[in-house]
């Protein structure tokens, strides 16, 4: 810490005599002045670690004595060579342009590498920086790296072995932003599943997609209208209509009750509405009041649709110009309920499932694949395929948990940790 502390106060010291004779230099140096170290953050991961080795080793903040580290904890790769990679993760974004490494080189089995650069997780992809100069492999030494600024989640070093195999002492990287687990404080056994769940987010998911659940309820005020698309031909009393608005606006509290006062989370409730219900015929709606749009017969995908002119799906930029209803009356989801469907789907459209499933679960407290799906609208995957280390049982693994587990609460809370900043939180 304190030869931290010395470096820094030499960087003052400089930036303090630069600005006084140069003044063009002048917004470079306070601007490197006034960003943090950030790696000591993040989270440290590598294609490989020698099992006698630590990851662990390469944002721990020491500064070490030379490469030949025989003191400190070292990252190594002995004896695997060729592309070898360090990662930094944080729990939230940086905006980093500068990085300093430390090559661990004990002259026998790890050397200091051929070349090296850095590469950013952009849109769950790695691009190389822009660096401004060399990648330096002096041993003995911090190599400094300048590079144009990047906003993001992760950066890697990338190295490709020279005389031997590789290994870092220490990684530091210059920036902006908490990138601090900002409230990521998950219990520790749930840490490394919800990483695994969120890497395979990033391989899967385009996160550039603009209408998951998060936005509806961003771009609206913490508003759902819904409109019910009653995709049978049993009929439908006013109080079972009113009775199924009840259970939407109850179920979708089971969720945001997960996340209400959490990491900027703006809402304490949901407010949820059925603005419309569309039918194959007039008569199965039992009730002559306008309290909801209705729509006849309008078939799409083999089932009474609501207008399209009204629907968030379709006019994703939040306008409805041509909704019969106006804007009070444009539905951001639907709940499609179809007579005699087992199991369900959903997505940013909406949520479907069997309409006597639906119904007959009004008496229930928890109406598990209806829950099941609406994680689906707010961006949670399915688990058909695999199982994150150390979970049996949560609600979005299909027939696992009838309820909300604590793992689906962080897994709720990590989509939105990674998914605020859109919203300028
Ligand atoms: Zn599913």
């Amino acid at each position: 810490m304190l030869r931290t502390a010395r470096r820094q106060q030499a960087r003052l010291l400089l930036a303090a005599i630069l600005a006084a004779g140069l003044s063009w230099t002048l917004q470079a140096v306070t601007a490197g002045a006034a960003q943090a170290q950030v790696a000591t953050a993040a989270t440290p991961s590598a294609s490989y670690t020698s099992p006698w080795e630590s990851i662990d080793a390469i944002n721990g903040g020491i500064d070490p004595p030379q490469s030949d580290d025989t003191q400190n904890a070292r990252w190594g790769t002995w004896p695997e060579e060729g592309t070898q990679w360090v990662q930094l993760t944080w729990g939230g974004a940086v905006t980093v342009a500068s990085a300093d490494l430390y090559f661990f080189d004990d002259n026998g089995g790890v050397r200091v590498p051929a070349s090296w650069h850095i590469e950013y997780l952009s849109n769950g992809s790695w691009q190389p920086v822009n660096a401004s100069g060399a990648y330096g492999t002096a041993a003995d030494q911090y190599n400094s790296v300048q590079f144009a600024e990047v906003t993001t989640t992760a950066l890697r070093a990338v190295m490709q072995s020279g005389a031997a195999s590789v290994g870092v002492l220490e990684w530091k990287a210059y920036g902006e932003g908490s990138g601090q687990q900002n409230e990521w404080n998950p219990p520790s056994n749930l840490v490394q599943p919800l990483n695994e769940v969120w890497a395979h987010v990033e391989d899967t998911y385009n996160l550039d997609f603009r209408n998951f659940g998060w936005d509806q309820v961003m771009a609206t005020g913490g508003k759902i209208n819904y409109c019910v698309r009653w995709d049978s031909q049993a009929s439908v009393s006013a109080s079972l209509r009113d009775g199924i608005e009840a259970k939407l606006q109850e179920q979708y509290q089971l969720w945001f009750d997960q996340i209400v006062g959490w990491n900027d989370w703006p809402f304490d409730h949901i407010d949820v509405n059925v603005v419309g219900w569309a039918a194959y015929d007039r008569d199965l709606l039992q009730w002559s009041d306008d309290s909801v749009d209705i729509y006849i017969n309008d078939i799409r995908e083999d089932a009474p649709q609501c207008s399209e002119d009204c629907g968030r799906f379709f006019h994703q930029d939040g306008n409805y110009p041509n909704c019969p209803g106006g804007y009070d009356r444009h539905y951001d989801q639907s709940l499609w309920l179809t007579a005699g469907m087992g199991g369900g789907a959903g997505g940013d459209w909406g949520q479907r499932m069997g309409s006597e499933y639906f119904t007959g679960a009004l008496g229930s407290s928890q109406i598990t694949i209806y829950l099941h799906e609406l994680g689906h609208t707010f961006g949670l995957d399915d688990f058909y395929d695999w199982t994150p280390t150390g979970q049996c049982c949560f609600i979005m693994k299909a027939g696992s948990s009838a309820t909300i587990t604590e793992f689906d609460q962080w897994m709720l809370r990590d989509w939105w940790r990674h998914l605020k900043g859109r919203y300028g939180l």
